[in-house]
């Protein structure tokens, strides 16, 4: 299904759960642990899952293997997210056409962050609005793009970010996942910003169940996003069991998602960091 049709259903609440490719040592085993995790989503039947993709093309190739483990063994909704920085014309037209023959309908348009360790960084995009622009003249995809409740790190105003993500509408998004976030506030308060801009398009709440105190430090201080004292603390007296922190992450997240959805979001985008057991526990907690 389009997203289009996927997020005009408004009788329940639309789940879908982002994976991304392993790396590292064990590769393969850690291919396998993810094709078996993917099982158990799968039987949640989600409207879709979204697989990552690193800046560049670095992983293009473990990627594209699990979009098409998703698509052709699987039978899921797939959508395979898409970067643009660093990459060529060429090199993007040659990747769209090679998903699109696998009859893939929906992508996550992005821009993404130069990488460090990189031969050759092409120029030809600067944002994501400029890939969408380029997309738009041959494919038939339709896609979905990155927003940003509590402002991209980089983006100089609350505003600028808005006003990027209207022309993003503008161009034909029909949905926006947020970055990830604890304080439910600042959602709240994006959301009504969104609709001064007149931004109307689903904008869905990406959700990440914790599941390691050590991982919760790392993303807070990698990406800055905010978490108040009393939840923090709460993880903290966990911290020294991965079972009991794994409670306490379905039990928060699972508080999170419940509000979220009465205030009227559409659905949750789950940040899985491809472990199924959270996400699943979540979706049980709040239907
Ligand atoms: P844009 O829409 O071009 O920019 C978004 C906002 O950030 C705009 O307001 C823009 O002005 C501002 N901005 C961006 N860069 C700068 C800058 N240098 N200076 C000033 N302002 C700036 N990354 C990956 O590599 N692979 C993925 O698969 C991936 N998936 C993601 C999924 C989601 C749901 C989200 C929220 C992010 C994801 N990212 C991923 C991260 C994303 O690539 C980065 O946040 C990137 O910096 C911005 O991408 P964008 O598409 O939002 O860019």
């Amino acid at each position: 299904m389009r997203l289009s049709e996927i997020y005009k259903n408004k009788e329940k609440p639309i789940f879908s759960f982002e994976v991304f490719p392993p790396k590292g040592d064990n590769l393969d085993k850690k291919i396998e642990n993810l094709f078996s995790e993917l099982n158990k989503l799968s039987k949640l039947k989600p409207a879709l899952i979204s697989v990552t993709y690193g800046a560049g093309g670095t992983n293009r190739d473990t990627s594209l293997e699990i979009v098409k483990e998703l698509k052709t063994h699987l039978k899921q909704p797939v959508m395979p997210h898409f970067t643009c920085v660093c990459s060529s014309r060429e090199y993007i037209k040659k990747y769209i056409e090679e998903i699109e023959e696998l009859g893939i309908l929906n992508i996550l348009a992005l821009r993404g962050d130069e990488p460090q360790d990189i031969d050759v960084c092409y120029r030809d995009f600067k944002s994501a609005l400029e890939l969408i622009e380029y997309l738009k003249n041959y494919s038939e995809l339709e896609f979905a793009v990155a927003a940003y409740p509590e402002k991209h790190p980089r983006a100089i105003t609350f505003d600028d970010d808005l006003n990027v993500l209207r022309k993003k509408q503008d161009l034909g998004a029909k949905v926006a996942y947020t970055q990830l976030f604890f304080k439910n506030d600042n959602y709240y308060k994006f959301h009504d910003e969104c609709t001064k801009k007149g931004i109307n398009i689903p904008i869905i709440p990406g959700i990440l169940p914790v599941a390691s105190f050590s991982q919760l430090d790392r993303i807070v201080e990698l990406s800055g996003v905010q978490i108040d004292k009393k939840t923090y603390e709460y993880f903290e007296k966990y911290k020294d069991s991965k079972e009991d922190t794994i409670k306490a992450g379905i039990e928060i997240a699972s508080c999170q998602c419940q509000k979220l959805l009465e205030f009227g979001a559409r659905g949750v985008h789950f940040y899985t960091l491809n472990k199924a057991l959270s996400s699943t526990e979540v979706i049980k907690n709040i239907t």
